[in-house]
C-alpha cells in the first residue's frame, strides 16, 4: 500500500484508546479503521464512531461473504476489520491505524508483512486493575467478574509482546503519547526515504528506544510484575545505522 499500515494492540484497559485519540488529535493524515463488533456499546459509545455495533447473524454473514481483512473472538464477542477500510486508505494513499487484538494482528501481518506493529503495555497488574475499575465506574457499572477476566487475559496478550516491532509502556501518559507520535513520524520518514536531520533526531531517538529489540531492560520489571519470563529479544537495533531496514522481529 502507498500509505503505512499501523497495527496497535494492547490488553484491554492499558490506555490504547486514550493514546490513539491523542495521536489522532495531534497527527494528521492517518485514518482510523472503525471495527465491527457484536459486543454491546459501553458508556457513551456510538455506532459508527467507536465501532460499528452489529448482531452475531450480520457479523457471520459478513464473515462468510469475505468482507473482513481479519476477525477474532475476544471476550465472547466477535471483532473484525472490514477489508473496505484498507482499500479506502490504499486508494487515498493515506496511513491507516488498526486497533486490533493479538489474534487479529497475526492475520494482518500474514497479509501485509510490512505493517508497523506497536504493542502497548500497562506498567503492572495493579495499575491495570485500577484503570479498568475507573473506566467501569465512569461508565456507571463495575462488574468484578469482568474485571478479573480482563486481567487474566492481559497476561496472555502480553506474552505475545515480542511479535511486535515497537513496545510502549503506558505509565506516564504524556510520555507514551510522545512515543507513539515519534513512531509514526519516524516510520513516515523511513517510508519516504528521507534522511534524519537535526529536527527529527529527537524523534528517532525516542522511537529507537521503543524498538522491541532495544527494550530488554525497560520491559523486565513490567514482565516480571505479570509473572512473564522475558523471551529472547531480537538483536539490538539501531535505526540510525540502518535506515532502510524494517527489522526482523516480526
Ligand atoms: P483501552 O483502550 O486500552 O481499553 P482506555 O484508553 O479506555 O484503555 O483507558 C483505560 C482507563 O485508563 C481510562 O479510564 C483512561 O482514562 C485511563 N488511562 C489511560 N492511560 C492512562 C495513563 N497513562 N495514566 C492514567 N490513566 C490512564
Ligand atoms: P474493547 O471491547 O475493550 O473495545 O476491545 C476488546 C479487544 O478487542 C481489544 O483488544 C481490541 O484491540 C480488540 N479489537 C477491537 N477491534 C478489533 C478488530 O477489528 N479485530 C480484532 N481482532 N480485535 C479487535
Amino acid at each position: 500500500m502507498a500509505g503505512i499500515l499501523f497495527i496497535i494492540s494492547a490488553p484491554s484497559g492499558s490506555g490504547k484508546s486514550t493514546l490513539v485519540n491523542a495521536l489522532r488529535s495531534q497527527v494528521g493524515g492517518i485514518d482510523f479503521s472503525i471495527s465491527w463488533t457484536t459486543r454491546q456499546p459501553r458508556g457513551s459509545e456510538q455506532t459508527g464512531r467507536e465501532y460499528h455495533f452489529t448482531t452475531r447473524d450480520e457479523f457471520e454473514r459478513m464473515r462468510d461473504a469475505g468482507e473482513f481483512l481479519e476477525y477474532a473472538e475476544v471476550f465472547g464477542n466477535y471483532y473484525g476489520t472490514a477489508r473496505r477500510s484498507l482499500d479506502e486508505a490504499k486508494s487515498g494513499g493515506r496511513d491507516l491505524l488498526l486497533d486490533i487484538d493479538v489474534q487479529g494482528a497475526v492475520q494482518v501481518r500474514q497479509r501485509v508483512p510490512e505493517a508497523v506493529t506497536i504493542f502497548v503495555m500497562p506498567p503492572n497488574p495493579k495499575v491495570l486493575r485500577t484503570r479498568l475499575r475507573n473506566r467501569s465506574r465512569a461508565e456507571g457499572y463495575v462488574d468484578e467478574a469482568v474485571l478479573q477476566r480482563r486481567l487474566n487475559e492481559a497476561k496472555k496478550e502480553i506474552e505475545n509482546y515480542s511479535q511486535y516491532r515497537y513496545i510502549l509502556v503506558n505509565d506516564v501518559l504524556e510520555r507514551a503519547v510522545a512515543q507513539l507520535e515519534a513512531v509514526v513520524v519516524v516510520e513516515r520518514i523511513r517510508q519516504e526515504g528521507r534522511p534524519i536531520d537535526q529536527r527529527t533526531k529527537r524523534e528517532f531517538e525516542i522511537a529507537e528506544g521503543c524498538r522491541e529489540a532495544n527494550s530488554r531492560e525497560r520491559l523486565q520489571p513490567v514482565l516480571e510484575s505479570f509473572g512473564i519470563l522475558p523471551g529472547p529479544h531480537s538483536q539490538q537495533y539501531s535505526l540510525l545505522e540502518t535506515t532502510d531496514d524494517h527489522g526482523t522481529n516480526e
